[in-house]
């Protein structure tokens, strides 16, 4: 049985980090009962995703959404270890544009997109000639294109059909076309494709706050004999003779384990956690590439009516600050005190605008602006706002020669035992789900490892 002689030594594999990629990969190693000890430096468990509770409403860190719905690398890693049921998903799937004059149904699959009104006719049939064949190809083929950049293929379109993509591109990567690589764009619509047992769905957790994922995945790990603990940062790896031998904690102990997963962005964690020497400069410095990532401004605003009942609304056409409204009240009443309805609009910004306190204003006051002419009733419905902006949206952007492959590998060659795992290393998807799918595909060399 893989495994079992790592069973019988008495040293736990130690992760570095309790969001997403570390507790999946912690939830698939503990369903082959292999002990796992998660550290994390924060208070609680979610990384990225970790909401707060704040005058009665669940707000998350910025709006995060399930992509890929029971069809994600999170549903998987929970079916995997027959948890899924543990989590109750609500599906997003009224989402709509809205370009001024009105709204339009977002097409749900490929075929709807037919009859989408946003556009003219000879619009849709130039869109489906683009996207027709994308749905079609095979995972392997778009790897020749994850060097090509979307708008190669955009830019010949007419503005009608660039709104579209523009839409798609802040739904699902909060980014915009020219930032985006085919190859990784062709991999979201072949997911997308029911014909190739996809789905375009969304969801998100029905008791409200996206790291309830996190603390489901948590409590079945908790069950076991393995550990997650908070407020433990780790300061080092140790490394002897090519070989993982501890971690150093924050009180400068050492705790020996033959096996590290690091779970947090890879270009953070090797300039971190690694006496010098470890890695050659030459890989540095292709790893330090990575370090580049969406920014965004997100405001959640608390209202005391319900003004739409959608559940995602895409302002577009003019330059709107507002590029998506998310409706969370709408998604699921849970995050709300009754009477009480919350919503969340973000924007993508420049990363140095994060840091500059008048610009976000800037923003607030333009998305209100904009909120209260689509919504006649939202100024006298406001109660409160919050604004945030993050500067880490996903560790790598869908950059051409940033995605898939192209990223952190998940072990390195010359140190025996150590594991990278987290939406900045080998991986493909959005955000949660590429951090899910990197701990599935790491998976099996962690095993192979441990078995030796
Ligand atoms: C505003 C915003 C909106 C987003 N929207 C979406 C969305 O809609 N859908 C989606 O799927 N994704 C979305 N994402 C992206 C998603 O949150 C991330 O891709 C995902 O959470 C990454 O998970 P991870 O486990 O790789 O990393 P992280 O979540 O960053 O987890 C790493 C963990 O490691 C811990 N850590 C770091 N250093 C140490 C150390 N030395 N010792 C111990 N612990 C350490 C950190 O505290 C953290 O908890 C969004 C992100 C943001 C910020």
């Amino acid at each position: 049985m893989p495994g079992l002689f790592y069973i019988m030594s008495n040293k736990p594999v130690v992760i570095i980090g309790a969001g997403i990629g570390g507790l999946s990969t912690g939830v698939l190693l503990v369903n082959r009962d292999i002990k796992v000890e998660i550290f994390e430096k924060s208070k609680k468990v979610g990384g990225r995703t970790s909401s707060v509770t704040y005058r009665n409403h669940i707000l998350d860190n910025g709006f995060h959404i399930m992509p890929f719905y029971k069809k994600s690398a999170i549903y998987d890693v929970m079916k995997e270890a027959n948890i899924e049921s543990r989590l109750k998903l609500a599906i997003v799937s009224d989402i709509a544009f809205y370009d001024g004059a009105g709204f339009h149904k977002y097409p749900k699959g490929i075929t709807d997109i037919l009859q989408m009104s946003l556009i003219p006719f000879k619009s849709r049939l130039s869109l489906l000639k683009i996207l027709l064949p994308m749905a079609f190809t095979s995972m392997e083929k778009t790897e020749e294109l994850d060097k090509i950049p979307l708008t190669e293929v955009t830019r010949k379109l007419d503005y009608h059909s660039k709104r579209f993509f523009d839409a798609v591109c802040m739904l699902a990567f909060a980014d915009t076309p020219d930032h985006i690589s085919l190859g990784e764009f062709a991999r979201t619509i072949i997911r997308a494709n029911p014909f190739k047992g996809g789905t375009s769905e969304f969801a998100y957790p029905d008791m409200g706050g996206y790291d309830r994922i996190s603390q489901v995945m948590a409590d079945y790990i908790r069950e076991t004999k393995s550990g997650v603990h908070l407020e433990k940062p780790i300061k080092k790896i140790s490394i002897s003779d090519g070989k993982v031998n501890g971690i150093i904690l924050n009180d400068d102990t050492l705790m020996e384990t033959d096996c590290v997963i690091v779970s947090y962005p890879a270009y953070h964690a090797i300039n971190q956690l690694f006496d010098d020497g470890i890695f050659d400069n030459e890989f540095i410095k292709k790893i330090n590439r990575l370090d580049k990532t969406t920014s965004v401004v997100e405001v959640h605003f608390a209202l005391s009516k319900k003004i739409d009942s959608r559940q995602v609304v895409f302002p577009v056409g003019k330059d709107y600050a507002s590029k998506g409204i998310f409706f969370i009240s709408n998604i699921t009443p849970s995050v709300s005190p009754p009477g009480e309805h919350l919503l969340i609009v973000g924007t993508p910004i420049k990363p140095e605008e994060t840091d500059n306190p008048l610009r976000i204003k800037e923003i607030v006051t333009q998305m209100k602006q904009e909120l209260s002419e689509i919504y006649p009733e939202f100024d006298s419905a406001l109660l409160w706002e919050r604004a945030m902006a993050w500067k880490l949206v996903e560790a790598v952007v869908k950059e051409p020669g940033l995605v898939w492959k192209n990223k952190m590998p998940h072990s390195v060659e010359n140190v025996d035992g150590l594991f990278f795992v987290g939406d900045s290393t080998i991986s493909y998807g959005i955000g949660t789900d590429s951090a899910a799918h990197s701990s599935i595909l790491a998976h099996p060399k962690i095993m192979e490892y441990l078995s030796k």
